[in-house]
């Protein structure tokens, strides 16, 4: 398991204007641990998991960041939340996290918008 704090080296420096890993995880040229796949999403395990149940949902027509996200995003947002909280449920049944990190407070490292899900222990609050 990588340290968190990696992560947010790795999200400080992260650069938002050019395509990211997730664009080559979505055209297959990049092989990932996929676990649900429709016209609009893909989700896929995390690959340095922070729980032991740690996958993304991400959409598949790219969303730099949720801040950038439009008012015609509707539909698409909530398609993205009800296929984690379905994959949510069947995988971690006693609950789980959903997380969004947005730019780079938020520790965004990947310029694709994705949702976290977290679950398989006990979570604890505040988050880091
Ligand atoms: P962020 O910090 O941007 O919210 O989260 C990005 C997530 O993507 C991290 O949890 C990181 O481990 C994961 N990730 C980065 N590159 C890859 C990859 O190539 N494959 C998979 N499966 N996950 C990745």
């Amino acid at each position: 398991r990588r340290p968190y704090s990696d992560e947010v080296k790795r999200a400080q420096s992260a650069d938002s204007s050019t395509g990211t890993i997730f664009d080559k995880i979505i055209s297959k040229e990049l092989k990932a641990d996929i676990i649900y796949e429709d016209d609009l999403c893909l989700a896929f395990n995390d690959i340095a998991p922070q729980a032991p149940v740690h996958f993304l949902v991400i959409p598949k027509r790219k969303i730099t960041t949720l801040q950038d996200s439009e008012t015609s995003d509707k539909e698409l947002l909530g398609h993205l939340m009800l296929v984690a909280r379905s994959l949510g449920t069947a995988r971690a049944p006693q609950g789980w996290r959903l997380v969004v990190n947005n730019g780079v407070h938020g520790a965004q490292s990947v310029y694709h918008l994705h949702l976290h899900v977290l679950g398989g222990r006990q979570m604890k609050w505040p988050p880091g």
